[in-house]
């Protein structure tokens, strides 16, 4: 999203050239830049003991492919507390770790995405209304049932498998 008036307040903004940034959308009367904003969001691969993933059946999202828990991240909030706090809220699982696997930049909807794979014990699932269905799957059939090759899931699993293998 780029800025054009100022959200705090209302000023049109000008462009002013700031650093090595170039030409910055500038708030005179609040006298900061405002640089295009972007959504922040997790993406989890959630691993059980026994090697399997869970899935989620979202039907806002798709109908026909899985997803990983995914969501938005909360101002003050880590990506690594985030990435807690979703897997407890779609599939009621607590995280016993939890590493960092990469971010990908989601164009389609102007969002940068970071990526963790969680381990988590394969306990009875709570899954939260946002989630139709959830099922633990072996990882490698993982790759046939997440949303095809070029998506952030479909990366993020093929990266789990290409970790396990080296
Ligand atoms: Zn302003």
């Amino acid at each position: 999203m780029r800025f054009q008036y100022c959200p705090d307040c209302g000023s049109k903004l000008i462009l002013k050239p700031i650093g090595d940034e170039g030409d910055t959308p500038w708030c005179e009367r609040c006298q900061k830049p405002l640089f295009d904003m972007f959504s922040t969001c997790i993406i989890a691969l959630v691993v059980n003991e026994r090697g399997e993933a869970a899935l989620l059946r979202q039907n806002y999202i798709s109908q026909q492919y899985h997803n990983l828990v995914s969501g938005y991240m909360k101002p003050g909030e880590t990506a690594e507390e985030c990435a807690r706090r979703e897997i407890q809220e779609e599939l009621g699982l607590t995280v016993t770790s939890l590493e960092f696997a990469g971010s990908w930049w989601f164009g389609k909807k102007d969002m940068l995405m970071l990526g963790f794979f969680a381990a988590a014990h394969s306990g009875e699932m709570k899954l939260s209304c946002e989630v139709d269905g959830a099922e633990w799957v072996p990882v490698e059939a993982a790759l046939g049932l997440v949303h095809p090759r070029g998506s952030v899931s479909y990366a993020m699993v093929e990266a789990y498998l290409d970790r396990k293998n080296i």
